[in-house]
């Protein structure tokens, strides 16, 4: 007897006292999850698990400023500004589902309470008199992360297309690997890819930083677990789950070789990445699109507002991907750097 795939979730999950989640019930949004425990979670973060700049001259301040990344070799570089674009989409993500009014009581109002975008909120976080101009480069970040996970689905994209995608309904198993090619194909005609290709190639030195690299993200990983939210702790792990997945494809080797290629045909088939993996790196990078379309939506929002809209976007492209302000730094790699101000 075939057992539906919902009906053997739910037996699996009881029998391992996990918990089911559908996502689509519950969208990233806000939660008032914020003051002190919100804070120990993201200085821990960046304190802990980012790499610091040599001569970093605010010792007790746990983040770190943009200024400084000069200071630091381009694989660290990376490793913050993916971290610090991930903090930019959750924080983006709870501006545009605000909860705008409380529960309604009256007839009109929503019984779920009204919820849209705040400009103000948006602005405190992100204005640069308000960040002490950090916050266009946090939303600089945001787009780099971006490019990041992209590069990441189009270095795997041979082998996720010849994933199964088994849903347990075939309508829905066609539907999904039609919608996975056709999003790769547009992924694969992206004209300016991250370049990965420079970082890691310094010998022995570059392969203890690739550990170290491995070992500070699986640390934001079980940081996630003492996010004292749970919807905000479901999506920061998933989000984080999907990131580490990209950095996995970039960096572990494995998508390298062109003869590797060979190994995705079915036949040939070896098990790179579990279904886990793909399913967080699909939404991780879902994440990343919305927050960007949410960007533009704010942006439309300040222009029609007197003030310029150049005061939180200086140097942030718009929805049609015009350029960021590229700086490149020596770094010890050597090498092509990678493009867009890594
Ligand atoms: C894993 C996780 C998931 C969360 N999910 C949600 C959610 O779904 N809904 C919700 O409402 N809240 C969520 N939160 C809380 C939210 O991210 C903020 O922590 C909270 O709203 C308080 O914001 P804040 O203005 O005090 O600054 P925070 O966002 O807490 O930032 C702390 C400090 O980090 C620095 N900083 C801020 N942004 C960046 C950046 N992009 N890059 C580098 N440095 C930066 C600034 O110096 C800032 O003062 C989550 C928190 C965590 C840790």
């Amino acid at each position: 007897m075939m057992i539906p795939l919902r009906t053997f979730v739910k037996m699996m999950t009881e029998m391992l006292m996990l918990t089911y989640v559908d996502l689509s019930l519950n969208p990233e949004r806000y939660t008032g999850y914020k003051g002190p425990s919100a804070h120990r979670i993201w200085r821990s973060i960046y304190q802990e698990n980012c790499f610091r700049p040599k001569l970093n001259p605010y010792e007790s301040f746990p983040y770190v400023l943009s200024s400084d990344l000069s200071n630091m070799c381009l694989e660290k570089r990376v490793f913050y500004r993916a971290v610090s674009g991930l903090h930019t989409s959750i924080n983006i993500h709870l501006c545009s589902k605000y909860l705008l009014s409380e529960k309604g009581v009256g007839f009109a109002a929503p019984p779920e309470g009204e919820w849209g975008p705040n400009l103000d909120e948006f602005q405190r976080r992100f204005d640069p008199s308000q960040t002490l101009a950090e916050g266009p480069n946090w939303l600089k970040n945001l787009y780099f992360v971006y490019l990041l996970e992209m590069r990441a689905l189009a270095k795997a994209g041979p082998y996720l297309e010849q994933e199964e995608y088994f849903t347990g309904n075939p309508t829905e198993d066609e539907e999904t690997r039609g919608a996975i090619r056709n999003m790769l194909g547009v992924i694969y005609n992206f004209p300016d890819h991250f370049n990965e290709s420079s970082m890691f190639s310094g010998g022995k030195q570059a392969s203890m930083l690739k550990i170290e690299f491995r070992e500070h993200f699986r640390n934001i990983s079980r940081i996630m677990d003492c996010v004292g939210c749970d919807k905000c702790k479901l999506w920061g792990k998933l989000q984080t789950q999907g990131l580490g997945t990209a950095l996995k494809i970039l960096f572990s080797g494995q998508w390298d070789s062109p003869e590797s290629e060979k190994q995705f045909s079915v036949k040939q088939r070896v098990k790179r990445l579990h279904r886990t993996e793909i399913v967080a790196l699909f939404n991780a990078f879902a994440r990343l699109s919305n927050s960007i379309r949410e960007l533009e939506n704010f942006r439309i929002m300040l222009s029609s507002h007197s003030e310029s809209p150049k005061n939180v976007f200086g140097g942030v492209p718009n929805a049609a991907g015009k350029t960021l302000n590229v700086k490149k730094e020596e770094c010890s790699s050597g090498g092509a750097k990678p493009r867009l101000g890594s």
